[in-house]
Order: structure tokens, then sequence, then C-alpha cells
């Protein structure tokens, strides 16, 4: 085991994700498309733009997930081990990611 304290920092990564959701969906709150105002451009980029920051949320959420499942796994006394092949997970991948639930082997191997 380490130092560091993966508790602490998946909390901290947690609550800044819902901080970024919360300042998201009030920056994009209602892309209102007011016809007489906006020209067809400025619709298509209204649209896009809202695509984006979709992404952007779906992405969050997505983190959070992952970080709730490694927070279980904190719990679980098994966070650090690989989800797939329990060989523990390099350090410097944690600190880098602290949520993810692969060792790079298996992450590799995922992608291939
Ligand atoms: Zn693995």
């Amino acid at each position: 085991m380490t130092n560091d304290d993966w508790p602490a920092l998946l909390t901290a990564q947690r609550a800044q994700l819902i901080a970024d959701l919360a300042s998201a969906a009030e920056a994009s709150a209602p892309v209102e498309l007011d016809q007489s105002r906006v020209g067809r451009l400025s619709r298509m980029d209204a649209m896009q733009s809202q695509a984006m920051s979709q992404a952007a949320d779906s992405r969050r959420h997505r983190e959070i997930r992952q970080i709730d499942a490694a927070l279980a796994r904190v719990e679980a006394g098994t966070f650090g081990d690989c989800a797939k092949c329990d060989e523990p997970i390099a350090v410097s991948r944690l600190r880098f990611a602290p949520a993810n639930p692969l060792c790079l082997d298996c992450a590799e191997e995922l992608e291939r």
C-alpha cells in the first residue's frame, strides 16, 4: 500500500465533477432557439455547443460512476487491485487517475 490518501483524492475529484456539472448546467441552461433573433448559422452553433456540453456532461457522469465504484473498492479493501486480473495497479497510474479500475495491461487489452 502507499501513503496516498485515495479516498480523499477520490472524494475531492467527485466534488469537483459535481461542481462542474452544476456550473455547466447553469451556463447552458435554456438554449432557447429564438428564431426571430438568431440566424440559421448561429442556431447550428447553438446546437453544436449544446451537443458538446452534453458530451462533457455524460463524460462527467461516467467519471462520477467510476469514482463511486473506486470508493466502494476502498471500502471493500480491494482498491488498487485491477478489476479484471486482480493484479495491483501501478501507483503512478492511480495517481494519474485514481478511479481507474484496470491495470495498464488489461486497459490496453480492452483497446485492442
Ligand atoms: Zn489487470
